[in-house]
């Protein structure tokens, strides 16, 4: 038995099927969606992460640019090339891949994005506005978890809902996103006392910390939604398989809903770099 699988690929592939007549009425006002991709350095996982992304927009209808560049390109090549991006009518969202090589400033780069182009919604003005509750691009993998619940019928309102790892772009906007939807938010952390103690008092529990299987049964309360945000590679001697933060078999058990991984969120975090790419050309087309 167990809980009910939460399909990130199926749902992902349906919301893409819905963005193609919105992509192809664009280009036949010749406003086609338009993303470019910052590349620095050689790191093989955010090389495959472009690859995806880029491929992912051919596949929408989706022009996309991609901009290269060794992991030695002085910050001030990247600010110019994010300058001239913003300047180009035919890009409307750009995405600089992280991380950057060290001796970049990563908020220097992002916030050089222009907060209309910015469809990662990493920017500070975007976060902020996520935070009050404006319209704005809203990062893709907490949105991405935003729309899997909606699928399913799971109405934050009134629920415990426990977020572990508050990073900028996951754990912060996805406490930010559920206490939108008026959800009772708890966001643990590395520094969190009994963090079991709190997990267990969750209807909704988002596990995004970056620890194989961290997330165990006796962690979890009976019935509760599970997402799995984590993305691990495991070393050879396990088997070399990605795993998320939660162990998936037993929690499974005491779940009533949870994503897997691979096939969860993952899926999801590109779809809504697709939408809100899609979104930025029409806003710009409706001007
Ligand atoms: P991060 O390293 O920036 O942040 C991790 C957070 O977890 C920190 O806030 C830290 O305080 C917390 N944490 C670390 N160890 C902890 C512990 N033992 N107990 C409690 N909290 C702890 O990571 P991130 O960028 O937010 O990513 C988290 C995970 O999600 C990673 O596995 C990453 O690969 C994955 N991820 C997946 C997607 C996707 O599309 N599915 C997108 C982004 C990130």
């Amino acid at each position: 038995m167990g809980g009910q699988l939460i399909d990130g690929k199926a749902l992902a592939e349906e919301l893409r099927e819905a963005f193609k007549p919105r992509t192809a009425a664009l280009a036949a006002k010749g406003h086609r969606p338009g993303l470019a991709v910052i590349l620095a350095g050689e790191d093989p996982a955010s090389q495959v992460y472009v690859r995806n992304k880029v491929n992912a927009c051919e596949a929408a209808g989706i022009f996309s640019l991609e901009a290269r560049y060794s992991a030695d390109v002085p910050q001030e090549t990247l600010l110019a090339k994010i300058a001239a991006l913003n300047a180009d009518p035919a890009i409307h969202g750009i995405l600089v891949q992280l991380p950057l090589p060290r001796h970049m400033d990563e908020k220097t780069v992002l916030e050089a994005i222009s907060p209309e182009k910015d469809v990662d919604g990493f920017h500070a003005a975007s976060l902020g506005a996520l935070v009050q509750g404006h319209p704005c691009f809203i990062p893709c993998t907490p949105h991405g978890v935003m729309k899997m619940l909606e699928a399913h019928g799971i109405d934050p309102s009134g629920k415990e809902a426990v977020i572990i790892g508050r990073s900028s772009i996951v754990g912060k906007p996805m406490a930010a996103l559920l206490l939108n939807a008026n959800a009772t938010v708890t966001v643990c952390h590395s520094k969190t006392l009994d963090l079991p103690a709190h997990a267990r008092r969750a209807d909704i529990l988002v596990a995004a910390l970056g620890k194989p299987r961290f997330v165990t049964a006796s962690m979890v309360k009976p019935g509760a939604v599970v997402i799995d945000v984590g993305i691990n590679r495991l070393p050879p001697e396990e088997g070399g398989k990605l795993c998320g933060d939660v162990d998936f078999e037993s929690v499974r058990e005491v779940a009533s809903l949870i994503t897997p991984v691979p096939g969860g969120v993952g899926p999801m975090t590109i779809t809504m770099l697709l939408a809100n790419t899609i979104e930025a050309a029409e806003r710009r087309a409706g001007k």
